[in-house]
């Protein structure tokens, strides 16, 4: 190693506090470390020039692929002129403006304004928020409780770790667990009783919820909030007939439905919003890594037309919400997001997402399917899970402190594949950049397949 690379080695170890990476591992010098320097396509290149193929784009974020000229150039154009102003007291950039009309120009058609933040998690902080506030305009100050889902992930802030139902995010924070409700993951393959169809098992999931509902008292529930497929809790799509059955229990009862489309959004799913893909018709939505592809920290609130209206009813009478960053949509960030929604029609990566995204979610099938410790293969459009089970005729499932999933991705690694073990261990999940040619498919196909038989 030249000096340099020593020394960085060296300051990584001693000043740079990695999230989800242990501490003391890190410290000791036990963790695995890589510096990337650069990336093309779907492929990311390390410091010793090694190419990887990035099966799951950065995490998840990564829509356009990397090195896209395109975005760099409008981000540079843009910090020459005008690198930053803020957006307090309506004021605004061309960059901003255009990027909040290119959004509600493809989000469902009942939505009205976007409300900009940076990350995944202060978009959804901002949408609890606006919940609140909704209800507090509307004299219902009793109507603040949220129901979240088992296995879903909505942030690292503090009400959105209280959202996220993954225990892995609550323990050792003693994060608000008022006003927050968990109900069903709708995980089929994981039911805990085998004899449930898939349609009576969505029926018992939209009972419960409504069970819940009518236990707490409809007044004190003012939203539902969902990833339209699950992501980080497994990359689990929802059963047939899931979506209509959860929102007309949230009609029934006037509770907001909140759409946490931080994952799906901008063509995931081969579809532009995944609100579109399975005919939700939420009342708020959250959007972040796709909008910029990652080239730059940006995320929004996207508000309904009917949020919208009383939002302005409440800020004539009660004066202006008492709510902002100082990053809210800066320019270089919105000109960011401009390039990349261009580059994402310009390239057709949402058809892209849909068909490579099917074939390769048949190759991993085809690969996999009658593995004996390959439980379910399983996604929608350019997003994709495996399941691995310590025996698949008995549904015995592996211990977590197994590590399966982070084995198999280490072996998958080797052979120059970038899979995701997800957080509880036994799941490999796929997002790749929405640009993957079939060949492409082909190589994470072939080498998932590889890695799993020469680890299990
Ligand atoms: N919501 C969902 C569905 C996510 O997957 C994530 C991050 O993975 C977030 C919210 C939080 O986004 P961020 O990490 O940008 O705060």
């Amino acid at each position: 190693m030249t000096d340099r690379a020593n020394d960085l080695t060296a300051w990584d170890r001693d000043h740079f506090f990695h999230p989800s990476t242990p501490a003391g591992q890190h410290a000791r010098g036990d963790t695995p470390r890589r510096q990337i320097v650069g990336g093309d396509g779907v492929h990311i290149i390390d410091s010793t020039g090694k190419r990887s193929l990035d099966a799951f784009g950065g995490l998840y974020c990564v829509n356009v692929g990397y090195g896209r000229t395109e975005i760099a150039d409008a981000m540079a154009a843009q910090a020459h002129a005008l690198a930053y102003y803020h957006a307090y007291a309506g004021h605004s950039t061309e960059a901003s403006i255009t990027l909040s009309r290119m959004i509600i120009e493809r989000a469902p058609a009942n939505m009205s304004r976007v409300y900009f933040g940076l990350s995944g998690s202060d978009a959804n902080e901002t949408n609890i928020k606006l919940v609140w506030y909704y209800n507090n305009i509307l004299g219902r100050p009793e109507k603040k409780k949220i129901i979240s889902r088992w296995r879903g992930y909505h942030g690292s802030g503090v009400m959105t770790g209280s959202l996220t139902g993954l225990q892995v995010f609550h323990d050792h924070f003693d994060l608000p667990r008022a006003p927050i409700l968990h109900t069903d993951a709708p995980y089929y393959f994981r039911r805990d009783d085998l004899d449930l169809t898939e349609a009576q098992f969505t029926a018992r999931c939209a009972q419960r919820l409504e069970d819940m509902i009518l236990t707490e008292g409809p007044d004190t529930i003012a939203a539902f909030w969902a990833e339209p497929v699950l992501g980080t809790g497994g990359i689990v799509p929802p059963p047939a007939g899931y979506w209509p059955a959860i929102q007309a229990v949230l009609v029934k009862y006037d509770i907001l439905l909140v759409a946490d489309e931080v994952v799906t959004g901008f063509g995931r799913l081969g579809t532009m919003f995944g609100s579109d893909h399975y005919g939700m018709t939420p009342d708020l939505i959250t959007i972040a890594k796709g909008l910029t592809s990652a080239y730059a920290p940006l995320s929004g609130s996207i508000v309904s037309d009917k949020i919208w209206q009383v939002i302005v009813d409440g800020a004539d009478r009660m004066g202006p919400m008492g709510h902002g960053w100082t990053y809210s949509a800066h320019p270089v960030c919105a000109a960011a997001g401009v390039a990349n929604l261009k580059l994402i029609d310009d390239l057709g990566l949402v058809e892209n997402a849909r068909t490579t995204g099917a074939y390769l979610r048949q190759g991993l099938q085809d690969a996999l399917g009658t593995h004996p410790n390959v439980g379910d293969v399983r996604g929608e459009g350019m997003l994709a899970a495996v399941e691995l089970v310590a025996d698949r005729d008995s549904r015995r499932f592996y211990d977590p402190a197994q590590k399966i999933g982070p084995r198999i991705a280490t072996a998958m690694l080797e052979r120059g594949v970038i899979a995701r073990a997800m957080p509880q261990g036994d799941i490999l999940g796929f997002a790749p950049p929405l640009c993957l040619t079939p060949a492409e498919a082909d190589t994470i196909i072939s080498v998932t397949r590889d890695a799993i038989t020469a680890t299990l």
